[in-house]
């Protein structure tokens, strides 16, 4: 039997995105900002497809207009996420719905936001630390001043930089400034890539950008000399295989690419990506690929020191980690 309820790593979340949908609406009712249209009769998120998933989630972080909305946030993602059993997450977090990303306004959103996972390490024991990530659809201008509330930030919480948003718009070299801004600040760099825009949206990724790590990725399987690059690179993907398949990439988890990517000896990982938007959390993905290939222990044993050594996080944090894993 696989132990699902096992200590889990978790690569790829948006902060946002994790918002309970009680939550969002309890704020919208607070603020007379009426987001109805984005809910379900019984309460969950309601989109169509991706473009329209995008102005869902952007109506929902509407309703986030505060340091201390964002520490409720914060508080709220991190309850779901260690009651999934996760013990470490890596948070993608948006100057750009953080006070439009001004430094000054970003650096008090930042503040709450540190508060809160300091309090969730405390009371449930899950540690986070932050990608600052620039919508790729709201333009590389944006992007430079995200990279400048990076690069002013950058230190033990925050680790890295990164890029999601519509991956078809621009190409990823576009955003290279404020990738080379991040990188001299000292953050590791990740971007989505491949989940839309296909095998050369990763070649870009990976020669424009330079990440070490793919939001996604998984469409590098449709160029196999691609496919030998990000191995020889040791370059991980962080998939989320709820998430494509919630937004349709593939009809079902047996048919994603997780496993065929691993076989070939790409370091894959699993994360949750927008869990409430997807009807998903770490403890179904785990249960969903058990199901879907016949994964053990051993299985998601790997995958896990797979998301440790790529981790943005200091040595001491990896070693600790490694332990929980090993003991628990
Ligand atoms: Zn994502």
């Amino acid at each position: 039997m696989n132990k699902i309820n096992d200590p889990k790593i978790e690569l790829h979340l948006h902060l946002e995105g994790g918002a309970p949908p009680s939550l969002i609406h309890q704020m919208s009712k607070e603020k007379n900002i009426d987001i109805s249209g984005i809910f379900t009769k019984d309460g969950h998120y309601f989109f169509r497809d991706f473009t329209h998933f995008l102005s869902v989630y952007e109506a929902a972080t509407s309703v986030l207009t505060s340091s201390d909305d964002f520490y409720r946030l914060t508080k709220a993602v991190l309850e779901q996420s260690a009651q999934n059993g996760v013990i470490y997450t890596e948070t993608f977090l948006s100057p750009d719905f953080c006070g439009g990303a001004d430094v000054i306004a970003w650096h008090d959103y930042l503040a709450a936001i540190k508060e809160a996972a300091t309090e969730a390490e405390k009371e449930w024991g899950v540690t986070m630390r932050g990608i600052v990530t620039c919508i790729r659809h709201f333009g590389p201008d944006k992007a430079r001043s995200v990279a400048f509330c990076a690069a002013e930030t950058a230190g033990d919480f925050i680790r890295g930089f990164g890029m999601g948003g519509a991956e078809t718009v621009g190409t990823q070299g576009d955003y290279a400034y404020s990738f080379n801004l991040a990188r001299e600040a000292g953050l590791r760099l990740t971007t989505h890539a491949g989940e839309w825009g296909g095998a050369e949206s990763v070649r870009q990724a990976i020669n424009d950008l330079k990440v070490e790590r793919l939001g996604h990725g998984i469409q590098v399987i449709e160029d196999h000399s691609l496919v030998q690059e990000v191995i020889e690179r040791g370059i991980t993907l962080e998939v989320c295989p709820g998430s494509n398949v919630a937004l349709s990439i593939f009809p079902n988890v047996k048919s994603h690419p997780i496993a065929e990517l691993r076989e070939m000896g790409v370091k894959v990982t699993v994360s949750t990506d927008d869990p409430p938007f997807f009807h998903t959390t770490m403890r179904q993905e785990y249960a969903l690929l058990a199901n879907a290939f016949k994964w053990k222990d051993k299985d998601f044993q790997e995958l896990n020191k797979n998301a440790v050594d790529a981790a943005f996080c200091d040595d001491e944090t990896k070693v600790r980690l490694l332990k929980e894993l090993d003991t628990e």
